[in-house]
């Protein structure tokens, strides 16, 4: 049977350039980058040129940047680490209601320790107020930390906006660009941003791969402590072949980002005129035009996240609920709770197609023709 890939929201596979980079330094460079011989003096190279690579490619400075096991580590490390170094001067934090869990359980277990969280509302279109926001900001928020695009829905926030209300503020602004990186170029300095998080492997790179970029003079407290690597901010022998792939991925996702954008588009498109054609009952949950293009998440009315995500499964094509789900078993969107409410049936009956790399148009147009079979399936009893 076909299988068609339609979930590299939730990860992607690995470019092949990629692959042949990472291969090549495990099997060739291997050495340790603290170590003096010249094998280790190698692997430093490598890493240098990496670090040099990723920094210009977001308008950083190569020592702005801090290499972490993906995105779930560098939204912990922005939001404990950016807490914990401005303690001293307040206790509260403002974020999302549609935050990855990432970044809201972070939140959640500082809410434990004592500090006061304010989770801002989003519209019907996922966006945030910020008006909403400027009327939460007080002279105790230390840390305010809203994502850049969203990995249920796909809607994109103002950060430039958001940057422009907080630059009077001593408050330290993080977002989590994990999914945005691949569809916006981003450029730190042009958004005015304390801290970003990144992860490679939503970007047709390795896994368990991702950096924390922290604006020179930013307080972070470490996580980890141990050895002297990543400027004394993060402690450990540094995963050189992933960052090494990292830095390809980026380079491969500077050259197509607005053409890929378009096909994209393009996709979602298809899928709706099919479902349309079909007579099946949908509604795109956000805003389809102006949201990541890679996103598409629809409500099929009078059916259910699991049977629609089984169903599909059977028939060859992989999609998603959206949500952080635990391997085995499949979350209702937390996201789509926070926009509609816990008795909304769209929070049960909503999924995530989402495209990348390999895809093609008739790849889409075999999804959406099972999609709707299934649909009428399941809803004509
Ligand atoms: N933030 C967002 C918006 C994400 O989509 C993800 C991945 N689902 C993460 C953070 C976590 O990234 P990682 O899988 O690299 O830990």
């Amino acid at each position: 049977m076909e299988r068609i890939y339609l979930d590299h929201a939730a990860t992607s596979p690995v470019h092949p350039k990629v692959a042949e980079e990472m291969s090549s330094f495990m099997t060739n460079t291997y050495g340790n980058p603290s170590s003096i011989h010249s094998f280790g003096r190698e692997s430093r190279r490598l890493l240098d040129d990496a670090r040099a690579f990723i920094a210009k490619s977001i308008g950083a400075k190569p020592n702005e940047l801090i290499f972490t096991s993906g995105g779930t580590e560098a939204d912990n490390l922005a939001i404990i680490g950016a807490v914990m170094g401005n303690k001293h001067k307040g206790n509260h934090i403002i974020t999302t209601k549609i935050e990855h869990h990432a970044v809201l359980h972070t939140c959640q277990y500082l809410e434990q320790e004592g500090f006061h969280v304010t989770y801002l509302d989003v519209n019907e279109k996922g966006l945030i107020s910020l008006e909403q926001l400027s009327a939460e900001l007080t002279d105790q928020t230390i840390l305010v930390t809203i994502m850049y695009g969203n990995n249920e829905i796909g809607s994109i926030q103002p950060i430039h906006e958001i940057a422009k209300i907080l630059a009077d503020h001593p408050a330290v602004f993080h977002t989590d660009a994990v999914q945005a990186i691949g569809a916006v170029q981003i450029d730190v300095q042009e958004m005015n941003v304390d801290l970003l998080s990144m992860s490679a492997h939503k970007i047709n790179g390795p896994k368990g791969t991702g950096f924390l970029y922290a604006k020179q003079g930013i307080r972070l407290s470490p996580l980890s402590f141990g050895g002297e690597q990543e400027l004394k901010r993060r402690a450990g022998t540094e995963n050189v072949p992933g960052i090494i792939g990292m830095q390809k991925a980026l380079e491969l996702a500077d050259l197509g980002r607005e053409e890929k954008a378009e096909v994209y588009q393009d996709y979602k498109r298809t899928m709706l005129s099919i479902f349309n054609e079909e007579g099946i009952g949908y509604e795109v949950n956000g805003e389809m035009e102006s949201a990541l293009p890679h996103v598409l998440n629809v409500y099929f009315k009078g059916t259910n996240v699991e049977q629609l995500l089984v169903n599909l499964d059977l028939s060859g094509v992989a999609a998603s609920s959206g949500s952080a789900c635990t391997a085995g078993s499949i979350d209702p969107s937390h996201v789509l709770l926070a926009m509609f409410g816990k008795e909304s049936e769209r929070t049960k009956a909503s999924i995530r197609f989402s495209f990348g790399l390999g895809n093609t148009i008739e790849e889409i147009e075999k999804a959406a023709n099972e999609t709707a079979r299934i649909v009428k399936r399941l809803t004509t009893r």
